[in-house]
């Protein structure tokens, strides 16, 4: 009998079953340790699937949260708040955009670019002009619209009638996409690091082809950096390693530091097209959120912080090398800054769950992207001891997993 008044086994009489969380209940966390129920301690190496960009309980979110929670937490958009036109001029003084649009969520995020590019389209070149492209294997959200542009048929199922005037191709494919890519076309959708489907990075030929192309068709270039963004790939955003600029970027994930947050960033001859009463959210701009994420936005965006995301991969790749000699399970290592994806080679197909589940046992916490790859996504001040002692616990679970 568990002395908590809730446990695990307590998930299965009162959840929904949509996820199948582990066996432990963390409590709480510090930096990039946290500890369960039990006081049994686990190394991050999820981030809470890329969100803690500055681990758990950092002090100035902390600060920054208590303050703003003793002032003002909710004012609706029928008012304008102070947090929220900051993190605004912050976004903006540091990206492309010229304007922002704030939600709660990635999937929002997206929602409400791919309404917009409906809407220019629609302003600029009639209703015609509808057509969204996409990538397979991508994915954008779990609302009914960033399902059918997501290109991953399993979120799809079960849920038609989806949204029409969404053509998916393939990825890092210039030759597929100019053969789909029309007058019809308002907008082409991508990842510049796909994450859920896989951490497969973009190549910089293919996102400038995709400017190019986007340009001939008065399309719209629509950057998802919702897992990309706020510094995870050493960069505020991924795009900024590639030359090209977007017209739409959505960002959420990492942007919040583990509150939750989206947010659009638009130039201002598209954002134009989002007039008085067009869109809206409730807590979009909530002052509790934005007063976080603008305190994560400044101390990201610091050489301090950008500049170790690559020494921090390296320490990573070195250790996954290590593991790689010695066990032989990884078919490749990829992705960029503090986003990399282990594939597992066809022997351990459909076993990432497995390495997830024995690593949690050992006391590192991991994530997974499909059932084939291992993924981590850790805070970006990740300590360089706990890198080290969360790929030794991680090197004990390998060991299980490949001599049971
Ligand atoms: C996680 C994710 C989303 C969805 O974000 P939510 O906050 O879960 O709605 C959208 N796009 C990408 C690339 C993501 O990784």
């Amino acid at each position: 009998m568990s002395e908590h008044p809730v446990s695990r086994s307590t998930f299965d009489q009162v959840m929904v079953p949509n996820y199948a969380p582990q066996s432990m209940v963390p409590v709480r966390g510090k930096g990039s340790r946290v500890w369960d129920q039990e006081g049994k301690e686990y190394i991050d190496f999820a981030g809470g699937i890329a969100v803690n960009a500055l681990g758990h309980c950092h002090p100035v979110l902390v600060s920054a949260l208590q303050k703003q929670s003793e002032e003002l937490w909710h004012l609706s958009n029928i008012y304008t708040n102070e947090p929220a036109l900051a993190l605004a001029q912050q976004l903006i003084d540091n990206t492309f955009a010229d304007k922002v649009f704030f939600c709660n969520s990635g999937a929002e995020a997206n929602e409400a670019a791919f309404k917009l590019a409906r809407k220019y389209a629609f302003d600029n070149f009639g209703p015609e002009k509808n057509e969204i492209v996409s990538f397979t294997q991508s994915f954008h959200g779990r609302t009914l619209f960033t399902v059918t542009v997501g290109g991953q048929k399993k979120y799809r199922e079960g849920f038609e009638p989806v949204p029409g005037g969404v053509v998916h191709t393939a990825y890092n494919d210039l030759d597929a996409l100019k053969s789909v890519m029309s007058e019809r076309t308002c907008a082409v959708v991508l990842e510049p690091i796909q994450g859920e489907g896989g951490v497969l990075p973009a190549d910089a030929d293919f996102i400038k082809g995709i400017r190019e192309l986007c340009d001939q068709h008065d399309a719209l270039l629509v950057l998802d950096e919702v897992q990309s963004g706020m510094g995870r790939t050493g960069k505020l955003y991924a795009y900024m390693d590639y030359g090209v600029t977007p017209d739409i970027l959505t960002s959420a994930k990492s942007m919040g530091g583990g509150f939750p947050i989206g947010a659009m960033l638009a130039t201002d001859k598209v954002a134009k097209s989002f007039g008085f009463g067009t869109h809206g959210s409730t807590y979009g701009g909530n002052p509790l959120a934005c007063a976080v994420a603008l305190e994560v936005i400044k101390t990201v965006n610091t050489p301090e912080v950008l500049d170790n995301v690559g020494n921090k991969h390296a320490r990573f790749r070195k250790h996954l090398d290590a593991i790689q000699e010695k066990y032989g399970i990884f078919k490749e290592v990829r992705g960029k800054g503090l986003l990399i994806g282990a594939e597992l080679v066809e022997d351990y197909h459909g076993r990432g769950k497995d390495f997830l589940a024995a690593a949690a046992q050992e006391g590192t916490m991991l994530l997974v992207a499909g059932p084939n790859v291992l993924r981590f996504a850790p805070s970006l001040i990740i300590p360089d001891e706990d890198i080290d002692e969360g790929m030794a616990r991680l090197e004990r679970a390998v060991a299980k997993v490949t001599s049971a």
